[in-house]
C-alpha cells in the first residue's frame, strides 16, 4: 500500500479545471466529489482525452476507479489511521479485500463541503499505481486523432509516443491549458 495526497473538485468542474489543478499540485490524478459525496479518482489521461473532445464535466466522464470515504466506513475507525495510513497497513489490508474499490479516500482536513481548503489523501492497495497518479500533469501525444493520452503508462515529456507507429515519430507532452 502507499498514499498520496491529490487534488478534489466537485463533478460540476471541466477538465480544463482539472488539468491546471493537477498541473498545479504535480499530480496527475485527481478526486472528483459529486452531490451525494460519493468520490472517485480521476487519471489524468481519461481527463486529457476529455478535454481534447470537449466533455463538459468531470462527471460526464465514464468511473473507472471509484473511492471508498474512510469517514463513512462504518466497522474500520479503529484499526486504520488517517494521520499516518502506513502505520496501520494491516487495517486497510482489510479494508481492501472487504471493499470492491483499490483505494481508499479521506478527508485529512476540513469538511467536504470546502473543496478549496481541505486536503485528500488516497490509500492505494498496490504501490504500482502511485506512479500514473504523481506525474506532473497529464500528458498527450502529437500524433492522428484520436490521440493517446497518459498517465497509463507512465511517460516523460518528449518521449515518443509508444502507442503510435514508431514509423510516425510522434512524441508525447504535458497538456497545459
Ligand atoms: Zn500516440
Amino acid at each position: 500500500m502507499d498514499c498520496v495526497n491529490l487534488p478534489i473538485l466537485p463533478a460540476s468542474a471541466t477538465p480544463a479545471d482539472a488539468l491546471r489543478k493537477m498541473k498545479a499540485a504535480e499530480r496527475s490524478a485527481i478526486v472528483v466529489i459529486d452531490q451525494n459525496g460519493s468520490t472517485w479518482l480521476a487519471l489524468g489521461g481519461p481527463i486529457a482525452e476529455a478535454w481534447a473532445n470537449g466533455v463538459a464535466t468531470l462527471g460526464d466522464i465514464p468511473v473507472t476507479h471509484t473511492l471508498v470515504t474512510l469517514m463513512h466506513t462504518p466497522g474500520f475507525e479503529n484499526e486504520l489511521s488517517l494521520s499516518n495510513p502506513r502505520s496501520t497497513q494491516v487495517g486497510y489490508e482489510r479494508l481492501f479485500k472487504a471493499v470492491a474499490p483499490n483505494h481508499a479516500v479521506f478527508f485529512g482536513s476540513g469538511p467536504p463541503s470546502d473543496l478549496q481548503n481541505i486536503k485528500v489523501t488516497v490509500v492505494t492497495a498496490s504501490e504500482a499505481l502511485l506512479p500514473r497518479l504523481t506525474m506532473l500533469g497529464a500528458y498527450i501525444c502529437n500524433g492522428p486523432k484520436p490521440r493517446h493520452t497518459f498517465p497509463d503508462p507512465v511517460v516523460a515529456n518528449g518521449q515518443n509516443c509508444a502507442m503510435c507507429p514508431s514509423s510516425l515519430g510522434s512524441t508525447v507532452s504535458l497538456v497545459t491549458v
